[in-house]
């Protein structure tokens, strides 16, 4: 059975476990296929204050993650996990997505540093780090909501975490599209129906038109994700069809005497 230990190093080790009470987490957690500790940096520091940070050389407001208490927890951490990644979060690193999840999913174990104030001592970056990671273009106050965006991408990645129902191979990064639409109960919402063919049984039909959904999406709201990758043969007479479709809508309206010439009226 596949399994990954997970570590998050964080001044704040209670944000975690709510999270990791819940929903598949939890249940990967209750079935070992992960574990997950939040290591207090606090309790390797050697002040009666439990000091983790300190103000920066060189001056300048705000605070930095002192470097003695983040490597001691981390090499004890790494005595109990080691053969984990070691990742830092911060706003300069990699930005994660799919791939990055996957190949951190064929991990052994992850150990995930969460900064606070203006971030950590430069020099943990320079000799203990493996990887550096951000979730995105924009500032968090800490790494903690970082580190589990991350666990959580990469467990549902982790052989059988999800349930056959649940399998991740259709969402949406998984090969190059966003994944189709999605409906339930009830057939009519406020008016508006659910696709017809949906209700038909007919699944070749079904698939066809998921996969059509799928790259319609794709095309409308990440045309780069298509850019990316070659196309196979299927996609491109969709998005050809698609295509011909669009010009005829826009052929229709110029029939009509709507179009740039005429200003749009
Ligand atoms: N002064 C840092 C900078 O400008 O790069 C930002 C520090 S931020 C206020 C505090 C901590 O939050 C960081 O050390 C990092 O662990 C975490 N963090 C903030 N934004 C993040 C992001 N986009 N991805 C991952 N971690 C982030």
């Amino acid at each position: 059975m596949c399994r990954m230990d997970f570590a998050a190093l964080t001044i704040f080790p209670d944000i975690f476990k709510a999270y990791w009470e819940h929903g598949i987490l939890r249940r990967a957690i209750a079935q070992g296929r992960i574990s997950a500790t939040a290591v207090d940096i606090r309790a390797f520091t050697a002040d009666r204050h439990h000091t983790t940070d300190d103000r920066p050389f060189g001056g300048g407001c705000g605070m930095v993650m002192k470097p003695e208490p983040l490597a001691a927890a981390l090499r004890d951490t790494r005595r109990r996990l080691p053969r984990a990644v070691t990742v830092l979060l911060t706003p300069q690193g990699r930005v994660f997505d799919q791939p990055v999840a996957a190949q951190l999913a064929a991990a052994e174990g992850l150990i995930l540093i969460c900064g606070r104030y203006e971030g950590v001592d430069e020099r943990i970056s320079d000799t203990l780090i493996d990887l550096e990671l951000s979730i995105g273009d924009y500032v968090l106050t800490g790494g903690e909501l970082a580190a589990l965006v991350v666990m959580d991408a990469v467990t549902r990645l982790i052989p059988g975490v999800l349930g056959g129902e649940e399998s991740a191979a259709k969402d949406s990064f998984e090969g190059h599209l966003l994944e189709h639409a999605h409906y339930t109960r009830p057939q009519v919402f406020e008016g508006q129906a659910v696709p017809e063919v949906l209700l038909s049984g007919n699944h070749r039909a079904i698939e066809a038109w998921r996969r059509e959904t799928a790259l319609t999406r794709t095309v409308l709201r990440r045309p780069d994700l298509l850019a990316a990758r070659p196309l196979c043969a299927e996609d491109i007479a969709t998005l050809r069809e698609l295509a011909e479709r669009i010009e005829r809508i826009i052929e229709a309206q110029h029939q009509r005497g709507v179009g740039p010439l005429s200003g749009g009226q």
